[in-house]
């Protein structure tokens, strides 16, 4: 919603026997027709649940928006197994695999059209398949929803600290409930996103004034254990801030929660040639300004030095190129810094 007006209604290409009113414990599929050189009528098959029991808050929760990140998708197909009707108040809607065609074939973008979910909102019914699974999200899910979190990690080229991600919007009264979910989550750190990217899935909700989180859980196309503990324990917490979910006492981090932001340009290093990185620092590390962030090596040419990018400012490292060859313009690390409001 780039010119901030309504939301579209046109009709979607995507259909399910879902009853979102009715109580109950439903898992199917959302359909979405796609023809392609070797199915003709193919419908795609996104999995979906619906746990309903009575009146009351709705939480949607999606992951792999991008196919190629795991902790999300595992933790929520947990999550659809044990939920039983008689556990909730309200409504949890669960997409494991927005994405699905992306998640089969385990990367980050749609096989079939090269989509990015999370730079595809808010959709487009006549679009390619990412440009109509976003729509669906955007226009009959996300309505549905007082809260969403839609979950990640680093994929193949990203390792990430765990944690909670929220993006600030103008409406204050958003950006606190969105606070109070992210400490309900209870990640040990949270990064506070200032992004105006209107692409992303959380902003399809927050042009609905409905709070949303994400974060990143784990990365290099692995599944972190850590990670996954921390969404297993976090997604009932967020059903039980809500007053969703019956008999969870909310089970807070060690620490409280620390709050940081992201920055611009100087809180990313880029490879500045081809090349085979060697980092110099690990996950969690406090750099400084200029400090080495690691060498980039030539193996097609040993006695040439190797480049050595380096910090353009301090910063705690949450996040590192998981791949040793790296080209020109990859992420090599980025920083986050305490959250200054
Ligand atoms: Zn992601």
């Amino acid at each position: 919603m780039t010119d901030g007006s309504r939301p579209t209604a046109r009709p979607t290409r995507i259909s399910t026997d879902i009853d979102f009113d009715r109580d109950g414990k439903q898992v199917s599929n959302l359909f979405m027709p796609w023809s392609m050189n070797d199915s003709a009528y193919k419908v795609v098959h996104i999995p979906i649940a619906c746990i309903k029991n009575g009146p009351g808050p709705t939480m949607l929760f999606t992951a792999g928006t991008h196919g190629d990140e795991y902790e999300g998708q595992i933790g929520l197909l947990n999550l659809i197994r044990e939920l039983e009707p008689e556990h909730i108040k309200g409504r949890v809607i669960v997409l494991p695999a927005a994405n699905f065609p992306a998640a089969m074939a385990a990367q980050r973008l749609s096989p079939y059209d090269g989509g990015n979910l999370n730079r595809a909102f808010p959709g487009d019914p006549d679009g390619g398949p990412t440009a109509q699974i976003s729509y669906y999200i955007a226009n009959h899910l996300i309505p549905l929803a007082s809260a969403y979190h839609d979950l990640h990690a680093g994929g193949r080229s990203l390792d990430y600290l765990t944690y909670c991600g929220m993006h600030l919007t103008q409406n204050e009264e958003l950006n606190q409930k969105q606070f109070a979910l992210v400490k309900a989550f209870g990640p040990p750190f949270s990064i506070i996103g200032k992004s105006s990217d209107d692409r992303l899935a959380q902003r399809g909700a927050h042009v609905r004034g409905i709070p949303a989180m994400g974060g990143e859980f784990g990365g290099r196309a692995a599944v972190s254990k850590v990670g996954l503990a921390l969404v297993e324990r976090g997604l009932r917490n967020t059903l039980a801030h809500l007053g969703i979910l019956k008999n969870w006492t909310i089970q807070p981090p060690e620490k409280p929660t620390r709050f940081m932001q992201l920055g611009g340009r100087d809180y990313f290093v880029y490879a500045p040639a081809d090349g085979l990185f060697q980092p110099a620092v690990e996950l969690g590390d406090w750099v400084e300004k200029g400090q080495l962030a690691g060498r980039l090596h030539f193996v097609e040419d040993p006695m040439r030095p190797p480049l050595e990018p380096r910090f353009a400012r301090a910063g705690l490292v949450v996040c590192k190129r998981a791949q040793g060859r790296a080209e020109r313009g990859d992420c090599l690390a980025h920083l986050a810094t305490d959250f200054e409001g």
